[in-house]
C-alpha cells in the first residue's frame, strides 16, 4: 500500500515537473526594432510614406508569373507568396491572369497622378473636378502602398475594371488570396474607411496569419490596426496548426518585453505589431490561474 502511494506520488511529481516545464514561459525580451520587417505598414492619405522610402529586397516576378510588363517588382516575402498563389491559380484554372503594376517609386507615382489629372482636363473636366476624380482611384504620391513593394494590381486583359470582380480570375483571387498572406485592400463596403474607391484588382501582402485574421473579421487594414491599438493584443487559433495560438500585440513602447516573438513590423502610425506564437497549452493555462492547480487536482489526473 505504502509502495503504491509512493508510486502514485512519484508519478504525480513527474507529471507536475512535466507540466511546469511546459508552462514555463519563454523569457520575455524587449523586441528588436532592427528586426522590423515593415510588412504591416499602413499607407493611406493620413499615414503617408516618405519620398525616399524604397525597400531593399525587391524581386522581379515577371519571369515567374504572367505579367503585362517586363518587370514586376515585389518585396521578397510578397514575391514568394505571390508566385505560390499564381501557381495555385494556374493548377485550377486555364483563363489568363496577369499582373499589371506592383512596386512604384514616389517619382513614378507623382508622374502617374499628374498625368491622370491632365488627361481628365483634356477630356473637358476643370482642374478641381479632374483632381477629385483622380483621387478616387489614384493615390497621391506618398500615400500609395505600391511604394512599399507589397501591393499588386491584377488583370485579365491589361485593363483595370470593376468587372474583374465577376471574372473567374477575380473570384478565385478573392476567395484564395488570404491563404497566401494577401488581402483585398479596397473593399467595396469600406470606402468610408479606406477613402479609396473599390478596387477588385488591388491586392496587398500582409503575411500570415494577419491576412486570415483580417478575412475572418471582415476588416480592412485600417480596422485591423485600430482593433490592435484598442485591445493591445488579440489571439488567433490557426486552423492549420491546432497545437499553437498566434498572439498579436500592438505597442508604441520599444522597451516593452515579449516572449516567443516571430516577427516585428512597424505599422506607420507610430507603433509596432509584434507577432508571437505560443503553444495551445500555454494559451489555455494562462486562462486559469496557477493557484487553481492544487495538489488534489493533480493527483486525480490519470498517471
Ligand atoms: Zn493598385
Amino acid at each position: 500500500m505504502l509502495l503504491t502511494n509512493w508510486k502514485n506520488l512519484a508519478a504525480a511529481l513527474c507529471l507536475l515537473a512535466g507540466l511546469l516545464a511546459v508552462i514555463t514561459p519563454a523569457p520575455a525580451l524587449a523586441f528588436d526594432t532592427a528586426a522590423d520587417d515593415e510588412l504591416l505598414l499602413l499607407v493611406n492619405g493620413i499615414h503617408r510614406i516618405d519620398r525616399a522610402y524604397q525597400p531593399d529586397d525587391l524581386v522581379d516576378t515577371a519571369k515567374k508569373a504572367p505579367s503585362k510588363k517586363s518587370r514586376m517588382l515585389l518585396r521578397e516575402p510578397a514575391a514568394a507568396a505571390y508566385t505560390d498563389m499564381i501557381a495555385a491559380y494556374q493548377a485550377e484554372n486555364k483563363r489568363p491572369l496577369y499582373s499589371l503594376s506592383a512596386f512604384r517609386t514616389y517619382a513614378y507615382q507623382s508622374r502617374l497622378f499628374s498625368g491622370k489629372v491632365a488627361s481628365r482636363q483634356r477630356a473637358g473636366q476643370n482642374y478641381l473636378t479632374a483632381y477629385r476624380n483622380t483621387l478616387q482611384y489614384t493615390a497621391l504620391p506618398g500615400t500609395s502602398e505600391h511604394q512599399t513593394g507589397l501591393a499588386i494590381d491584377m488583370t485579365t486583359n491589361g485593363a483595370l475594371s470593376d468587372s474583374f470582380r465577376d471574372t473567374t480570375q477575380g473570384k478565385w483571387l478573392l476567395e484564395n488570396c488570404w491563404d497566401f498572406g494577401f488581402i483585398l485592400r479596397y473593399d467595396e463596403a469600406k470606402t468610408d474607411l479606406t477613402a479609396i474607391a473599390y478596387e477588385p484588382w488591388h491586392y496587398r501582402y500582409v503575411g500570415l496569419p494577419h491576412s486570415l485574421i483580417i478575412r475572418d473579421n471582415d476588416w480592412v487594414l485600417e480596422e485591423y490596426i485600430a482593433a490592435l491599438q484598442e485591445q493591445g493584443m488579440l489571439e488567433y487559433a490557426d486552423p492549420q496548426d491546432t497545437g499553437s495560438v498566434w498572439r498579436i500585440y500592438w505597442t508604441d513602447d520599444t522597451a516593452q518585453e515579449f516572449a516567443d516573438v516571430q516577427s516585428v513590423s512597424s505599422d506607420n502610425t507610430g507603433g509596432y505589431i509584434i507577432t508571437t506564437k505560443v503553444s495551445l497549452i500555454d494559451s489555455l493555462l494562462n486562462e486559469w490561474s496557477l493557484a487553481a492547480l492544487t495538489a488534489d487536482s493533480l493527483l486525480v489526473m490519470p498517471v
